[in-house]
């Protein structure tokens, strides 16, 4: 469904109605049932209060218009209505910054001012334009808001009327926009939070990573996303991005960081309502992990951990002698090449350890026993990050 630009779709998990505005997504979080009621305990109260006063309206622009007419239009008595708008320019020399009140058409000395707002967040906003006010020796001010949000509000300046407290999160609809989008929502909706499991899996030759990587995906209902895999089929399909890593590798160049990642964000962006993936040969270094994180903010969410297999080397290398034998591998088959082969893994991997060490996210399993054990205690780390 196609509302001016906005598209509308409703989930298959949770079977909400999503919303997504530019690149967010956002989850059903207030009803237009639950902010009328609100507005109208609000009237309420300003109508007792002020019904006699025969106030100046002051709307907020541009998220407070919807709020606004709902609430004036409740009201019982004389008004004034203005809209205006808060503007901040810097100022010469010493002055710092100025603030002024755009659209401000009539004189507010000794009147009763009443602050329409949409949202007070940091109490910014609120606080110029007091400042304002004063300097116009207005008889006294007063500020009406339908949504406040008490963890992020850090003035003295007292709230006088609060149709809601909320959370500290995002919210959009109902005047409300998000760069520009979502103003004529009817109701709120609020950043949809991840319920993805993204997991980087790490482990070095002759781990068992491939064979766990297919159950745990079958398991979880992930999708498995392996660098070489990407890169082989967007070079096989000749796409774009395939094309243009072709060329450096016919140069015997390294891919730059740039066109993996715009090729796994393909791949994330075709699954992104699914429950997560598994990155396999991915990150390889600290900035190609900075760059995975930025891409799955983008979509919302996050890696949930950094899964490493843990095996004794000794028992890598006898382990992949043994495939040797049998798979004709070159490269199993000498001891020397599968020594160096795992120590560049560490050498590799130590840094990544670190990096989500520090977010605790690294989680190192025990790689040696049979592969339903295996699997077993990494089932175990998944449902942990789960909840
Ligand atoms: P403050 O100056 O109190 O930090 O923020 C006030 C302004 O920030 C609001 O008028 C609104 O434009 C914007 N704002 C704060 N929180 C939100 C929010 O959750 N959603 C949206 N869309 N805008 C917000
Ligand atoms: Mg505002």
């Amino acid at each position: 469904m196609s509302l001016n630009g906005i598209r509308i779709f409703v989930s298959q998990k949770n079977n909400s109605v999503l919303v997504q505005l530019h690149d967010l997504k956002f989850t059903p979080f207030i009803s237009e049932a639950e902010i009328t009621s609100a507005i109208e305990q609000l009237a309420q109260k300003i109508n007792e209060e002020y019904r006699d006063e025969k106030p100046v309206f002051l709307g907020i622009l541009n998220g407070a218009f919807l709020f606004a007419a709902e609430l004036i239009k409740r009201f019982e008595g004389d008004c004034e209505v203005n809209f205006v708008k808060l503007s901040s320019y810097e100022g010469t020399g010493t002055t710092g910054n100025v603030d002024t009140l755009l659209g401000l058409t009539q004189p507010l000395e000794g009147r009763t001012v009443i602050v329409i707002e949409d949202i007070v967040d940091t109490g910014n906003t609120l606080e110029s334009i007091d400042r304002i006010l004063k300097a116009e020796k207005v008889k006294k001010s007063k500020i009406v808001t339908l949504f406040y949000k008490p963890e992020a509000y850090k003035k003295p300046l007292p709230i006088d009327y609060v149709g809601m407290e909320i959370p500290n999160d995002f919210i959009v609809g109902y005047g409300l926009d998000y760069d520009g989008l979502g103003r004529n929502l009817r109701q709120v909706y609020k950043l949809k939070e991840s319920n993805m499991t993204n997991l980087v899996l790490f482990g070095p030759p002759g781990a068992g990573k491939g064979t766990q990587a297919t159950i745990l995906k079958e398991k979880y209902q992930l999708k498995h996303i392996s660098t070489g895999d990407v890169f082989r089929y967007n070079i096989k399909n000749a796409t774009e991005l395939g094309t243009l890593a072709k060329s450096y590798m016919d140069k015997g160049q390294l891919v730059p960081d740039e066109v993996t990642i715009d090729m796994l964000r393909a791949e994330v962006e075709k699954d992104i309502e699914g429950n997560g993936f598994i990155f396999d040969g991915f990150p390889r270094t600290v900035a190609q992990a900075e760059a995975l994180a930025e891409l799955l903010q983008e979509n919302d969410t996050e890696v949930s951990a950094m899964v490493a297999l843990e095996v004794d080397d000794e028992v890598l290398v006898q382990r992949l002698l043994e495939r040797g034998k049998t798979s004709g591998r070159p490269d199993d088959a000498n001891e020397e090449v599968i020594r160096k082969r795992i120590r560049v893994y560490y050498e590799e991997t130590a840094i990544l350890k670190q990096f989500y060490l520090k977010q605790d996210k690294y989680y190192g399993v025990d790689g040696e026993g049979t592969i339903t054990e295996i699997t077993q205690r990494l089932s175990e780390v998944i449902d942990r990050i789960k909840k």
